[in-house]
């Protein structure tokens, strides 16, 4: 007998629920009782492979200590008669 997955609408409340396929499908929620419980579609061959993600020895920090100091000088220019 297959596995369903089933999820509300309304609640979000999921579960797994153990069918034959000649059953009807569920409607019900039986967590919020709304008529919202759908069948989900699952692929049921589908895995995640993979051994994960590894870091490399990244070194960028470069210390460097100095006082930069820019002055910026500002020209206005006051027309007066
Ligand atoms: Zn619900």
């Amino acid at each position: 007998m297959p596995i369903y997955a089933y999820r509300c609408a309304e609640c979000g409340f999921s579960k797994d629920v153990l069918q034959k396929i000649s059953d009807a499908p569920l409607t019900a929620c039986p967590s919020c009782g709304k008529p919202a419980f759908q069948k989900q579609i699952t692929a049921a061959g589908f895995q995640l492979k993979g051994t994960g993600w590894y870091v490399t020895d990244f070194r960028g920090g470069s210390s460097s200590s100095g006082g930069g100091s820019s002055e910026q000088s500002a020209k206005t220019g006051a027309s007066s008669d």
